[in-house]
């Protein structure tokens, strides 16, 4: 579906922001592949337009990549802690340290590790610029990219479609994995 290709470059735009800011600070960042306690939030809901990225992402996949995710995707997770030391859950995502949808995750996920403006503070992960003040031009605006996602997700209402079974605004990761596997 067309619309979907101009949400898919909010994505882009988000992971563009990463990389930037992850080669200026490569010594002040944590964040590399294995790095996963940002994930470990328990279940969450993300917006429905972004459930659509995802299972168009699946969609797309060979038969055989299909199953190979449908058999990792039923073994059994395990808790952790999350970036405040509290045993949670893994998004449902997770397998191995590892974000089993990486190349379609969502825009908050794409985003967590920089400094984030959001209303009037500036927050990171506690594993990234410790006793670094970062410049204002290397905070991503937080508040603009919800404000783009809540547009998105507006346009995303008018022309959703039954393939997509996403009536509500939000979905929760676990109940998304669940539909995705039952489109095998
Ligand atoms: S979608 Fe991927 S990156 Fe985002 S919380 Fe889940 S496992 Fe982590």
């Amino acid at each position: 579906v067309d619309y979907l290709s101009s949400f898919k470059s909010l994505h882009e735009n988000a992971s563009s922001f990463f990389d930037k800011i992850s080669t200026k600070y490569v010594e002040n960042m944590s964040c590399r592949e294995g790095c996963s306690q940002c994930c470990y939030n328990d279940d969450f809901k993300i917006n429905s337009w972004e459930a659509a990225v995802i299972t168009d992402w699946f969609l797309n996949l060979t038969p055989q990549m299909k199953s190979i995710f449908y058999t990792l995707w039923t073994k059994e997770q395990t808790k952790g802690l999350d970036l405040k030391g509290k045993e949670s859950s893994p998004c449902a995502f997770l397998y191995e340290e590892r974000c089993s949808i990486y190349s379609a995750r969502p825009g908050n996920c794409r985003a967590q590790g920089v400094p984030l403006l959001i209303e009037d503070d500036v927050e990171h992960c506690p594993l990234n610029f410790i006793d670094l003040k970062v410049p204002k031009e290397d905070w991503l605006d937080k508040n603009r990219l919800n404000k783009l996602s809540n547009f998105a997700q507006m346009t995303f209402q008018k022309h959703n479609e039954s393939e997509y079974f996403l009536k509500d605004n939000m979905v929760l990761m676990s109940k998304l994995k669940s539909h995705l596997m039952g489109l095998l």
